[in-house]
C-alpha cells in the first residue's frame, strides 16, 4: 500500500506551485549560494539556514550561512553550527542569495545589498514579509518556515538526511512554542514524525534548547519573574530587565528568550510583553498573546516599527529603560 505520509506537507505548497518551479529553476543554476536570515537568530532562523545549507551542497552547491549578530550557543548542537558566520559578506561574490524567516530586509543587515543584486529566493512564514526579492515564498499558513522547507528540499529531490532532518525539526519545535501553539495541526505532528524517522532527536533538542538554563539565566528569569506588573489599562503582563540586571546576573540577551510565553500564562490577561534593555542603548520587546484572548500583537509591535505574527511579535528601539514614579517606562533615543 503506497504511503501518503508525506502528502500534508506537499498540499502546503500547492498554491505556490508557480514559486517553486522558479526556485527549483534558479537553485539548479546555482554554484555559490549565500544564505541569510534575521538578527537575534532563533531555532526557526539558525535550523532552517543549516537545513538549506546541508541540502544544497549534497547537491554540489557551495554555501555560506550569514547570521547578523552571534547564535546563542544553545544551539551548538546543530549540525554545522561552527559554520554560521557573523563576517558580513560580499554579496556580489554569490550567485544567489537566500533569504529565510526575516520578514524585512533590514533585519538581515543585508537591505542595500540585496536590493542591487537580482538573484534573490525569499522564504518566509511571516505574512507582513515585504517580498522585495526576486522570487518571494512566502506561506503564512506555515508553522514555521522549515515548515516550508521540508516539501521545498522533497521538491528539489533532495533526499533528507539526518542533519537536515535535525535543522528542520528545531525550526518547527521552536517556532511552535514546542508543540504547544495553535499553529500544530496534525500535519505538522506528521512531518515531525517523519524528521524523527530520519534520525532527528526530539527530546535532545527539547533538552539542549529549553530544558537545559545555567545560573546566570535562572538568576536573570527570577528578577524578570519577580518583577511581572499587570496593565490595568490593557490588560498586559509585562515585565523589563534592564542592561544592569544582565550585568548583575552576567546574563545575556538570549537567556531570556522564552520568558514573555511564561508572562502570557497568567490568567485573565490579554497579552503578555518582556522588555529587554541591553548592549549599548537597545530596547527589545517581544509580546505574546493567545487565540482566545482576541489581541493581534502584530499590530502592536508593528506601531513600536517592529514585526511578527498575530500571536507572537516583536520590535526594537533605541533607547534605555528607566523607573519613574514606580513606573518603567522606555525612553527613546533618536
Ligand atoms: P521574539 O519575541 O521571539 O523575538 O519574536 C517573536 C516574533 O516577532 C518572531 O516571529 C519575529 O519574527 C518577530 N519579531 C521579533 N522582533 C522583531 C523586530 O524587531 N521586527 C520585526 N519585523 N519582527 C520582529
Ligand atoms: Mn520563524
Amino acid at each position: 500500500m503506497k504511503s501518503n505520509l508525506l502528502n500534508p506537507a506537499e498540499e502546503l505548497l500547492i498554491p505556490y506551485s508557480d514559486t517553486v518551479s522558479a526556485i527549483t529553476e534558479a537553485l539548479g543554476n546555482a554554484k555559490n549560494v549565500l544564505i541569510g536570515t534575521h538578527e537575534h537568530p532563533d531555532g526557526d532562523a539558525l535550523g532552517s539556514s543549516l537545513a538549506i545549507m546541508h541540502a544544497l551542497e549534497s547537491k554540489g552547491i557551495t554555501c555560506t550561512a550569514y547570521i547578523p549578530d552571534a547564535a546563542p550557543n544553545y544551539f551548538a548542537y546543530l549540525p554545522g553550527y561552527e559554520r554560521l558566520t557573523t563576517v558580513k559578506p560580499n554579496i556580489d561574490a554569490f550567485d544567489t542569495v537566500i533569504l529565510l524567516d526575516y520578514t524585512q530586509l533590514p533585519r538581515t543587515h543585508l537591505e542595500a545589498e540585496v536590493l542591487a543584486h537580482g538573484r534573490v529566493i525569499s522564504i518566509d512564514h511571516h505574512y507582513d514579509n515585504t517580498k522585495k526579492a526576486t522570487i518571494n515564498l512566502v506561506v503564512p499558513e506555515a508553522a514555521a518556515t522549515a515548515h516550508i522547507l521540508f516539501p521545498l528540499i522533497l521538491a528539489l529531490d533532495i533526499a533528507i538526511t539526518q542533519d537536515i532532518a535535525t535543522c528542520l525539526l528545531t525550526g518547527i519545535f521552536t517556532d511552535t512554542g514546542s508543540f504547544m501553539h495553535d499553529s500544530v495541526t496534525p500535519e505538522i505532528l506528521q512531518i515531525s514524525s517523519y524528521l524523527m524517522k530520519k534520525g532527528a532527536r526530539l527530546s535532545h533538542i527539547a533538552h539542549e534548547t529549553y530544558q537545559k538554563k545555567d545560573l546566570p539565566s535562572l538568576r536573570i528569569w527570577g528578577k524578570a519573574l519577580s518583577r511581572i506588573s499587570i496593565s490595568p489599562t490593557t490588560g498586559a503582563s509585562v515585565s523589563v530587565i534592564t542592561k544592569e540586571d544582565l550585568e548583575e546576573c552576567g546574563a545575556t540577551l538570549d537567556d531570556l528568550s522564552g520568558i514573555v510565553s511564561m508572562l502570557n500564562t497568567l490568567p485573565d490577561t490579554k497579552f503578555a510583553m518582556m522588555l529587554v534593555e541591553y548592549g549599548d542603548g537597545k530596547v527589545k520587546g517581544s509580546l505574546r498573546s493567545e487565540p482566545h484572548k482576541g489581541v493581534d500583537v502584530s499590530k502592536i509591535a508593528k506601531r513600536l516599527g517592529g514585526g511578527g505574527h498575530k500571536l507572537a511579535s516583536g520590535f526594537e528601539v533605541a533607547g534605555h529603560l528607566v523607573q519613574v514614579d514606580g513606573k518603567w517606562r522606555v525612553t527613546r533615543v533618536g
